[in-house]
């Protein structure tokens, strides 16, 4: 599936903002508050004994990716524009893949 068209579908489901404020508002709540569930399932795995539930983690993952798609479309960008930036940045940073070095002596 393409970024594009998983933000189309994905904002089906979105309830109706005033404004695009609003929406990155509740974007950014809603990504946190996503992050921290699916943090909290691996924790439950690391520390309480659960066993690795990877259904539950990509339900999660798929929480947040629903949030990301709703700040983009806050902020009137596709979905692959940011994925792209984000290649483009590590490509910058990493060159040659990761290194503790690259990553210790960054500039940003
Ligand atoms: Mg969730």
């Amino acid at each position: 599936m393409h970024a594009s068209d998983y933000q189309q579908l994905a904002m089906r489901t979105a309830a109706p903002e005033s404004d695009n404020a609003r929406r990155l508002i509740n974007a950014a709540l809603g990504l946190t508050g996503e992050a921290g569930e699916f943090a909290d399932t691996v924790k439950k795995i690391m520390f309480h004994g659960h066993t690795l539930d990877q259904p539950a983690l990509i339900n999660e993952l798929g929480d947040v990716l629903w949030y990301v798609a709703q700040a983009c479309t806050a902020l009137d960008i596709d979905m692959s524009a940011v994925m792209e930036a984000n290649v483009a940045k590590l490509r910058r940073r990493y060159p040659d893949g990761f290194s503790s070095d690259r990553s210790i002596q960054r500039d940003e």
